[in-house]
Formats: C-alpha cells, sequence, structure tokens
C-alpha cells in the first residue's frame, strides 16, 4: 500500500501542503524540500514465440494469481532496456534480444504505486522456460485465448492492441515506390 509522508526526509520537520503550479504538494516549512511524488517507471517485455505471447502468472500481492507481460520495476541506475531483460531472465529462465519499443502506458490501479509502463518488442535469445522469482508460471499463450484474469489496466490494453496489430514496433520498412 502507498505509503503517506508526514515528515520531510532531509530535517524531519512536519511537512504542509503548497500549492505547486495549480496541484497540492507537500512541502517543509524549515528547509523548502519539495516532496515530490513520481510514478516509477517499469519495463514490460513483448515475447512473441509461435506459440503466442509469453505471459507470467503473479504470486504475490497484488493480483496473485493473475497473468501479466513479464515485468519490473527499473532498479536505480539501471536502464530500461537491461531491466526489461533482466525481469524476463528472473521470472521465466529465458534470455531475449530487446527489437524494438512498443508502447508506453501509464498505471493508474497497482495499489503500491503509479507506474509508466515501457513495452518492448523481443526474440528470445536463449534459456529454457522456467518460472521464479514471483512468478508461478510463464507460458506462451495464444493472441486469441489469452487467460481470463489478466492484472493491470495497462497491461490488458497493451494486449489488446498487440491483439489488433497496433504499436509503435517493430516497423516494416516501406517498399520504395515504383516510378
Ligand atoms: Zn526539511
Amino acid at each position: 500500500m502507498r505509503v503517506r509522508f508526514r515528515y520531510c526526509v532531509r530535517c524531519g520537520a512536519r511537512l504542509v501542503s503548497r500549492d505547486d503550479h495549480g496541484r497540492p504538494c507537500l512541502t517543509c516549512p524549515s528547509c523548502g524540500h519539495v516532496h515530490y511524488r513520481n510514478p516509477a517507471p517499469a519495463s514490460v517485455i513483448r515475447l512473441l514465440g509461435e506459440a503466442g505471447i509469453l505471459l507470467v502468472r503473479r504470486c504475490y500481492a497484488p493480483a496473485v494469481g493473475a497473468c501479466v507481460i513479464a515485468a519490473g520495476f527499473m532498479e536505480y541506475g539501471e536502464s530500461p532496456e537491461r531491466c526489461a531483460v533482466r525481469e524476463l531472465r528472473e521470472e521465466t529462465g529465458l534470455a531475449a534480444r530487446i527489437t524494438g519499443l512498443f508502447g508506453v502506458y501509464a498505471g493508474f490501479d497497482d495499489p503500491r504505486v503509479r507506474a509508466v509502463l515501457i513495452l518492448y518488442t523481443a526474440e528470445r535469445t536463449g534459456g529454457r522456460l522456467r518460472p521464479s522469482d514471483d512468478a508461478i508460471d510463464a507460458r506462451f499463450w495464444a493472441l486469441g485465448r489469452l487467460p481470463r484474469r489478466i492484472a493491470f489496466a495497462a497491461h490488458r490494453r497493451a494486449l489488446e492492441e498487440l491483439r489488433n496489430g497496433g504499436g509503435a514496433a517493430p516497423r516494416r520498412r516501406q517498399a520504395p515506390k515504383s516510378a
């Protein structure tokens, strides 16, 4: 659950709400520190195989037992691409290479944090499919027969766009126009 901050992380004074460009923002009256609340970036990887898209089933709250596209929050100092590949390896045992950016989504329904999901497309380069870390299952699903419980609206939207052939990448090179 999200934490409500009451005291300044720098000096310990009690925070007050001040107007910051039209929206209330917790500010320290003693040292001036502004307690900004920013969404956490998470990388997601879309790995398509012959059998469909790779999804993992969550074993921790929130949304225990629901499926998601393999995803995780970026660590400090980590690039989004590296995060996506690391999370895929940790949750599914598969190694992959990023091939493009599929889309970026705002996540508003994770009770832990507001998130920004960065969804990449990738191709498998190795590894053996073996769920671990916070996944109890990892398998490929046909796009027309996805599991009933998909966690988080951003994942559902991304899958919907994938089914409809959407996304920002990969883009085929256009054939040169004939004269
Ligand atoms: Zn302070």
